[in-house]
């Protein structure tokens, strides 16, 4: 096994991660309106702040979020959508695309597989972000499917059997938050964490003022407790390059 920690440390030498800060674009792929923003609200911030775009794609509608009864459906999702449209506003976010697929309904992983490999293939983007499907005890299906279809998307973009046609443009590196094995650590300032929790706020269909509290200092504490460095806020990813998402078994490590 010594052996082992040796390979790896060859693998992240010749899978070298690239910088947040050398992207031009950056898509962002979310289960629910307002996940991304939980997330990675602060990276978002800084990333717009110094040029780069960000682009959010929202896989579900989001109209199964309540326990109101008479709220489930289009109701919810009209609401959410508009929740989503401020709190993008307030961290700089270039454009909102809606894929509108049932909020715990039963569509499939390939279906949305297909229309992300479209945007992917249409946006160019340097980087995706999305759920990170591995997380162990993660079970909310919309995340999971999200996460997956995401990665396989980054994955298999290139190839005209799942949608004709293919790309000459390289995703140089994919990202997984809500990550229990993250190996990048973006720091952020003070700035850019208020920016998040303000975007958040927005959505006001999801918390009330007790649970928003309870989210805005588990977030604060979370920033602080992934930081390499004392004093500095962070957001916590598992950054890969799409070639480790498949036949890589160390990929867990990198
Ligand atoms: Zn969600």
């Amino acid at each position: 096994m010594k052996n082992l920690q040796h390979l790896v440390h060859k693998l992240k030498g010749m899978m070298k991660l690239p910088e947040l800060d050398s992207f031009g674009k950056v898509l962002c792929v979310q289960p629910h309106p307002d996940d991304a923003d939980i997330s990675m609200g602060g990276t978002i911030a800084k990333l717009s702040q110094k040029g780069i775009r960000v682009y959010y794609v929202t896989v579900t509608d989001g109209s199964a979020g309540t326990r109101d009864e008479s709220l489930v459906g289009k109701k919810l999702a009209e609401i959410r959508k508009k929740e989503q449209e401020k709190a993008a506003e307030i961290l700089g976010v270039h454009e909102l695309l809606w894929l509108d697929f049932e909020d715990l309904g039963d569509y499939t992983i390939e279906q949305v597989r297909e229309k992300l490999i479209r945007i992917i293939r249409k946006i160019e983007p340097d980087a995706v972000f999305t759920v990170d499907p591995f997380a162990p005890y993660e079970v909310h299906p919309d995340h999971l499917r999200c996460g997956m279809s995401t990665a396989q998307a980054v994955s298999l973009y290139r190839l005209p059997k799942l949608v004709p046609g293919t790309s000459n443009h390289d995703v140089t590196a994919i990202g997984f938050f809500n990550t229990a094995f993250p190996n990048t650590f973006y720091p952020i300032e003070q700035e850019h964490l208020n920016r998040k929790f303000q975007a958040i706020s927005q959505h006001k269909s999801q918390f009330d003022e007790t649970s928003l509290q309870v989210l805005f200092s588990y977030l604060a504490e979370k920033s602080r407790a992934y930081s390499p460095v004392e004093g500095q806020l962070v957001e916590p990813f598992k950054v890969l390059p799409p070639v480790a998402l498949h036949v890589i078994s160390e990929a867990y490590m990198l």
